[in-house]
């Protein structure tokens, strides 16, 4: 069997070149999934694993739109269909000058399995643009998601494709192209995740991805007998995820030190407390300004511009408990891993998708410490968009607390389940494994269920 899944990884390199994070992700998952292949010949038999790597569908279109000189630009905009098995295709659009077909589909592909996870009837998909929304005006950004949405409406639909936000895409964004949506479709469905509370929206969805990666942190600590009272921890970003997650590490008495933007980070070494955090919601979500700030206004904050020739990030070399890398894929290679154990960090819960390297997973799991994968601990904001799309069926708003306990009961169910599957395949404690294992087993079965043709 491993023989197989070797040289289906080579067959995938070499059918797929130039989507070098698609490999990363392939190669990390596919070795992990062959204790289940050994058992069950029938997935082999049914080309499962092929199946599951190929997209449903993809689509890519021009954005023609027009900025504040009057002068043309033109982006390119994706979406991934990656795995309706279990349910409508669901993901999250980014804008980020990053973006492209590799990938989206590493995303895409992370997605199917963490929709699995969630428990809802959730597929696999993921989408976006090589737009930058960075230094662009209010209108630019109108204008863009305008364009964007002209083309993407006649692919998606609430029970078809549910697309949500990610990196670059918030609020904001996600207005403008319900919009857009809206009036093109004249129709008023939940066909977008991520909504405001007026229009659709779920309380508990801008926190929920920050907040399930926190309670993920939790759930792996009770394993040992600790809570997160107490604990330092090291955050990355200072967008959406790290946000929130610095809000539950405060409502849970840990003390966050670091935050961080493509410019730099602040280390904070007397804590990030409430009103700071405040600070960072205003500085980010409404003057979209820059972290480095905040070292101005907090004379406790150091902060550290990013140096390029350095091979790794100071961020991750401070003392401290855990840390929560929030900001994007591969923000934690070999040596960053080397520090953050040297610096005694044993709980590490993904709130970014892929944010460690190959390299970077296989110290954590040498050192056996609590080590959450992005596709089980970030799972959080996927599960409240689940929930957002019950809301809107039922056309009904479900309270606060009562999507905040939802969302608490799917983040520890999700660790029981990597936990417990990892135990039954022989490699207890390994969350990667066991989180791979789980959510790959439904969609299989599925795929299984529903035939070649589906
Ligand atoms: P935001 O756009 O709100 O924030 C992104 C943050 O990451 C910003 O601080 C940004 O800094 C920083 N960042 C992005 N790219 C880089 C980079 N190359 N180097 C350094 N910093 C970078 O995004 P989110 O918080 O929504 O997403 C963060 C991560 O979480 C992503 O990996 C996303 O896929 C993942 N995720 C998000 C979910 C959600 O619900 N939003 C759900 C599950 C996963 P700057 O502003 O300078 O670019």
């Amino acid at each position: 069997m491993a023989d197989y899944i070797a040289e289906l990884v080579e067959h995938i390199k070499a059918k797929n070149p130039a989507q070098p994070k698609f490999i990363q992700a392939v190669e990390e998952v596919l070795p992990t999934l062959k204790p289940v292949m050994d058992k069950h010949p029938e997935y082999r038999k049914a080309k499962i694993l092929e199946r599951i790597t190929e997209p449903e569908r993809v689509i890519i279109f021009r954005v023609p739109w027009e900025d504040d000189k009057g002068e043309y630009q033109v982006n390119r905009g994706f979406r991934i269909e990656m795995n309706s098995a279990i349910g409508p295709y669901k993901g999250g659009l980014r804008f980020h000058p990053t973006v492209d077909l590799g990938t989206l589909k590493f995303l895409a592909f992370e997605q199917v399995f963490k929709n699995a996870l969630t428990t809802l009837p959730m597929g696999g998909g993921k989408g976006g643009s090589d737009f930058d929304p960075k230094g662009k005006s209010d209108a630019e950004v109108h204008r863009f998601c305008n364009s964007f949405m002209i083309e993407l409406w006649r692919h998606i639909g609430h029970n078809t494709d549910v697309p949500a936000g990610d990196i670059g895409v918030g609020g904001r964004e996600i207005g403008y192209l319900f919009g857009m949506y809206k009036r093109l479709k004249n129709e008023y469905t939940g066909v977008l995740t991520g909504k405001g509370i007026n229009w659709g929206g779920s309380l508990i969805r801008p926190e929920a991805t920050g907040y399930g990666a926190v309670y993920f942190a939790g759930e792996m600590l009770e394993t040992r007998g600790e809570t997160l009272e107490g604990k330092t921890c090291l955050v990355s970003a200072s967008g959406n995820v790290a946000q929130y997650t610095v809000e539950k590490l405060l409502d849970l008495k840990a003390k966050p030190v670091t935050l961080s933007d493509s410019g730099g980070y602040i280390y904070d070494e007397g804590g990030i407390d409430r009103k700071k955090l405040k600070f960072v919601m205003e500085l980010k979500n409404v003057r979209r300004g820059r972290i480095k700030e905040y070292a101005s206004k907090y004379k406790s904050a150091v902060y550290t511009p990013i140096d390029p020739k350095l091979d790794y990030n100071p961020l991750w070399n401070h003392k401290a408990d855990c840390a929560f890398p929030s900001a994007t894929e591969n923000e934690i290679n070999k040596k960053d891993a080397q520090n953050l154990i040297k610096n005694g960090v044993y709980v590490v819960s993904e709130g970014a998708n892929m944010p460690t390297t190959r390299e970077g997973i296989d110290i954590f799991l040498a050192k056996k410490i609590l080590y959450g994968p992005g596709k089980a601990a970030n799972a959080g904001g996927v599960a409240v968009s689940g929930l957002e799309m019950t809301q809107n069926s039922l056309r009904y708003a479900w309270p606060r607390e009562e999507v905040d306990r939802k969302l608490y009961e799917i983040m520890k169910n999700i660790h029981r389940v990597a936990n417990e599957t990892a135990a039954h395949y022989g490699v207890p404690g390994n969350y990667v494994a066991g989180a791979n294992i789980a959510g790959f087993v439904k969609v299989a079965d599925t795929m299984l269920d529903l035939g070649m043709y589906s």
